[in-house]
């Protein structure tokens, strides 16, 4: 149709005639109609595409938690992008999920860890820290990520090693002492990391308080002992020269002075026993079963092993109400323990003195086994020390009576091996009683 009107126009044109006004009015009818139908076609296409594009966009922001798929059917220009979009959907899907598990297992790892961990950034602002570091400074948890760290904890130590390592780039490791994490003691590993952009750091925190005091009451062992020793061998040196020198002739005193030797020569010996006993129940050698252990037996045993020194300094032995108790232990060391105790009570009694051994059930499925003493008694303020290694209230009398200041230690060491305890009390001048449970067999 538009092609014979348009030829009709056309050869008007070439024989020089006028189109009529219904001809030109035909031809922009038609003009109008077509134009009209692009426009509607136009219109219905790009409408499809942009509903699909909104899906398209759905489907996007739905990710990663993703699944999504487009509800409409792509229109076939958007097809291969469809496709594209949503194969990097899956990709994606499973890279977040990825990091997401990776995520949480460094979590959990990190709130588990006994060492307290920190994260700053190159400003040395808080980005992350553990369950560990904030019990141990006392920190807010969640974390305030961004607070400066001199904010979150004032320690320059800390502070110090972080800027250190964000400076430099390399690792650094110190060992220092918090006070604000209770004066503990901590060998810290600082190391560089990169965040985002920026240089940042994180440290490790390692409590080596208890290392530290074991390493400083080692110290202080090996001190006392080269102490301890150093008394009596000057003491038999100094007295042996002297007899050397003519004491040895001289019938007054020659005797006196080999005696002192003699005593002091005992002295060492004590020492030597009770350091050997010390590093027995140190070591870690594999112990041997606990076995039945009868406490009459253990008493009239111990009794028996310092009745001498008590008829010597005149102090009563006595055995009050004992019932007949079994408990699970060792029966050797048992004894030991006793005999220190007793020994003790008859050491630091008076003259006509007593010392009670008891024993019996306490009800809770423990035995209780107790030594009192009617002697000089103990200073309150010296009760808490008084198992420490050569701790001794008066050194002078201790010695004098052959103290090596080392047999509560000995007792206490000695109970706990065996799952018991040990307590003590004490009236000056009234008399002192140690108590020990045990478990009953
Ligand atoms: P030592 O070898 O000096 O007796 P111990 O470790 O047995 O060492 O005892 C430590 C210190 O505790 C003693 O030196 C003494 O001062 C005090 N002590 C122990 N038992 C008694 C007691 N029954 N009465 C008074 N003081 C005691």
């Amino acid at each position: 149709m538009a092609a014979l009107l348009c030829l009709r126009l056309w050869r008007i044109q070439l024989t020089g005639g006028e189109p009529t006004g219904a001809l030109l009015g035909a031809v922009a009818a038609l003009a109008a109609a077509s134009a009209g139908a692009g426009f509607l076609i136009s219109y219905l296409v790009l409408n499809r595409w942009a509903r699909y594009a909104e899906e398209l966009r759905r489907v996007a922001e739905a990710l990663p938690a993703a699944g999504a798929k487009p509800r409409l059917a792509p229109p076939p220009e958007m097809a291969e992008l469809t496709d594209a979009i949503l194969r990097t959907a899956s990709q994606v899907k499973s890279t977040v999920e990825r990091a997401t598990l990776e995520s949480s297992r460094r979590e959990t790892i990190l709130a588990g860890m006994a060492e307290g961990v920190l994260a700053v950034d190159s400003k040395l602002s808080v980005v992350f820290y553990n369950e560990a570091f904030a019990r141990a400074f006392k920190a807010r948890l969640p974390v305030a990520e961004g607070r400066p760290l001199y904010e979150a904890v004032r320690e320059p130590a800390l502070h110090n090693i972080l800027e250190m390592v964000v400076r430099s780039g390399e690792s650094a490791r110190e060992q220092f002492q918090l006070p604000s994490a209770a004066g503990h003691w901590f060998e810290a590993h600082a190391l560089p990391f990169l965040d985002a952009r920026n240089r940042g750091a994180i440290v490790v925190l390692h409590d080596v308080s208890d290392i530290q005091r074991q390493e400083q009451a080692r110290k202080d062992f090996v001190a006392n002992v080269s102490h301890e020793l150093r008394t009596p061998l000057a003491a038999i040196r100094g007295y042996a020269e002297t007899l050397l020198d003519g004491a040895l002739d001289d019938g007054a005193n020659n005797r006196r002075f080999v005696e002192v030797i003699l005593a002091h020569a005992i002295r060492l010996n004590n020492i030597a026993s009770d350091l050997l006993v010390l590093s027995e129940l140190d070591s870690n050698a594999p112990a041997i079963p606990p076995d039945r252990v009868n406490m009459l037996e253990v008493i009239d045993s111990a009794t028996r092993t310092v009745e001498s020194s008590a008829a010597l300094r005149k102090v009563r032995l006595i055995q009050g109400r004992c019932e007949d108790c079994v408990v699970i232990g060792y029966r050797f060391r048992l004894e030991q323990a006793l005999v220190n105790l007793m020994d003790n009570a008859v050491k630091f009694n008076r003259p006509d003195g007593e010392v009670c051994v008891e024993c019996g059930f306490t009800g809770n499925g423990t035995v209780r086994l107790s030594v009192s003493d009617t002697g000089i008694g103990i200073p309150s303020e010296d009760l808490k020390r008084i198992f420490e290694r050569f701790y001794r209230v008066d050194k002078a009398r201790s010695r004098r009576v052959g103290g090596t200041g080392l047999g509560l230690s000995i007792v206490k060491q000695i109970i706990e091996r065996m799952g018991g305890s040990i307590s003590v009390e004490s009236q000056l001048g009234r008399g002192t009683r140690f108590t020990i449970v045990l478990q009953s067999f």
